[in-house]
């Protein structure tokens, strides 16, 4: 029996082509012209494809990431489907994947986002091969959101977008690849896929008032301030290295304690891609946890921030975003 498997595209240079000369790539190839030009493979899955946008991924936003996890969610109501392959653009893939990963609760069949550096219609495309990885993971009865790209699987919550034209451009950063595809065929690492038991539930509420800061030498504490008044309810600051944020003559830790006073969230995590970040080991970080700021550890900043957006939409109260951050939904975080 062929598996069954439901295409949802939503742009991304997978689809893109030069509608006119001198204005840029843009999102011109819907799903069935992706089918088409998939060739032969198609013949080894039965798919179904279902057009929801065509964009750069640069303009999908909080509106597209619940528009893309209702779609889902509606997909897995109809029982019709063994996995799900997502088309979407590589450079907010990360950020996607993630959002997905918390939205969907429990997912009942795998969920894969693929999408490629060259578009489909290219003829040294890779957009193939991702989408030949995608459908052997969403083929693979494993529940979960992955993201597929260059023969490798990753956790939708592990992506990040580390190049910007090389067929490598994702890696799985601070956790293992989920899989990966060599001469045996697609060779899954169940060691690197948190178990997904219970029903599914779709939890798409979410705060888009969380704001990126990273950190530069000299910022002007003032920057807080303008954030408040800007009516942010989280603020995601990534300090530098292991973890410390300056004290001296620019007192940023001062406004930590300011952030808390008006029920901003403030979590820290690194500038540093690789490892784990930890402020207790330096004074400069120690002072920040003081503030009773929120560690990201090993999480990536994609996660952090769409991971805080979920929870601020779910709650207020500060012990409650305290101790869903630290618990771990799929595999974000190492605990
Ligand atoms: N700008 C494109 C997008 O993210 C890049 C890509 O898909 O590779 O939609």
């Amino acid at each position: 029996m062929k598996k069954r498997i439901l295409l949802i595209t939503t742009g991304g240079t997978i689809a893109s082509s030069l509608r006119q000369e001198g204005q840029g790539l843009t999102p011109t190839v819907n799903g069935a012209g992706l089918e088409a030009l998939l060739g032969p493979l198609t013949l080894e899955y039965q798919i179904t494809v279902r057009d929801i946008l065509s964009l750069d991924s640069s303009n999908i936003q909080p509106e597209e990431w619940r528009l893309i996890a209702r779609n889902v969610a509606a997909a897995f109501a109809q029982k019709e489907y063994d996995g799900i392959v997502i088309t979407h653009g590589t450079d907010t893939m990360a950020y996607t994947a993630s959002i997905l990963s918390f939205m969907l609760r429990h997912p009942p069949i795998p969920v894969v986002l693929t999408g490629s550096q060259l578009p489909i219609i290219h003829p040294l495309t890779d957009a193939v091969e991702n989408l030949r990885t995608a459908l052997a993971m969403a083929s693979s009865g494993t529940r979960g959101v992955f993201v597929a790209f260059n023969r490798r699987v990753i956790l939708g919550t592990r992506a990040v977008k580390v190049r910007t034209t090389g067929f490598d451009a994702f890696e799985s950063v601070n956790a293992p690849y989920a899989a990966m595809v060599d001469g045996t065929g697609l060779r899954l690492n169940p060691a690197a896929i948190p178990p997904v038991t219970g029903d599914f539930f779709l939890e798409d509420r979410l705060c888009s008032n969380v704001f990126l800061l990273k950190l530069t030498p000299g910022l002007d504490p003032m920057v807080f301030e303008m954030l408040g008044k800007m009516q942010y309810r989280g603020i995601v600051i990534e300090a530098f290295g292991l973890g410390g944020l300056h004290f001296i003559r620019r007192d940023l830790v001062a406004k930590l304690h300011a952030m808390a006073q008006l029920g901003i969230t403030v979590v820290v995590c690194s500038q540093c891609l690789y490892e784990r970040s930890d402020f207790s080991i330096y004074e400069a970080g120690v002072k920040a946890l003081e503030q009773g700021v929120l560690q990201g550890f090993d999480m990536t900043t994609e996660a952090a921030v769409t991971k805080l957006m979920w929870i601020l939409g779910q709650t207020n109260d500060p012990e409650q975003i305290r101790e869903r951050f630290s618990q771990s939904i799929f595999g974000e975080i190492m605990v």
